[in-house]
């Protein structure tokens, strides 16, 4: 069972690491961002109480986005492993994670972070939104306000994983299998 916390700023390459590594691992892999458009997309009411806070590049509630990981947790406790991605990004998240997987006698092993200058992380989400039509990828403006709110908000999560000696940065320029292969040495070299 490996569990890995993929971190970074958004547009740092977290989703497009992650699905390289659910195959390398055969493990499993969720995006609370992928969760909550999901839920703006089928119009359900916790969906609707999302997009306007999506739209403009803030974070949702934690006890949402807690719950939604408690589902995910429950359903898939049994299996080889998870890549989280996007979760936790807050230090009450990040609490409230450690309790549920203790609950189910699970921990995280490891917490990746994806080391992105902002130039390169704005650059990338303007060139991700003309593609996705993600309405939070549309304008500068809100990109930079998520890049921010990363600074304020989810930056301290990593000092938190570094405590528990769980922390490895990962240069996260250069091409996509560069990247994928530092981020397999710093796991395997971990599980050693
Ligand atoms: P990115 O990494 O590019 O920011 P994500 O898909 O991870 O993209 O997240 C998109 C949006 O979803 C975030 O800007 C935030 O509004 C919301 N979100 C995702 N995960 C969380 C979380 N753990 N806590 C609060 N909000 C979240």
């Amino acid at each position: 069972m490996l569990n890995i916390v993929l971190f970074g700023a958004p547009g740092c390459g977290k989703g497009t690491q992650a699905a390289k590594l659910k195959e390398h691992y055969g493990i499993d892999h969720v995006s609370t961002g992928e969760v909550i458009r999901s839920e703006i997309r089928r119009e359900t009411e916790l969906g609707k109480s999302m997009k306007e806070c999506i739209a403009q590049g803030c974070l949702v509630p934690d006890q949402l986005v807690i719950d939604i990981v408690k589902g995910y947790v429950s359903e898939h406790c049994r299996d080889n492993g998870n890549i989280f991605d996007g979760f936790p990004r807050t230090i009450p998240q990040a609490e409230a994670f450690d309790q549920m997987l203790d609950e189910v006698g699970l921990k995280v092993d490891l917490m990746v972070y994806m080391d992105v200058p902002e130039e390169e992380l704005v650059k990338r989400i303007m060139l991700r939104g003309q593609a996705s039509g993600r309405a939070d990828d549309a304008s500068e403006e809100v990109i930079r306000h998520r890049i921010d709110t990363y600074r304020k908000q989810t930056a301290v999560v990593a000092d938190y994983y570094a405590k528990q000696g769980k922390y490895v940065a990962v240069d996260g320029l250069g091409q996509v299998d560069e990247i994928f292969e530092r981020i397999v040495k710093a796991i395997d070299g971990y599980k050693k």
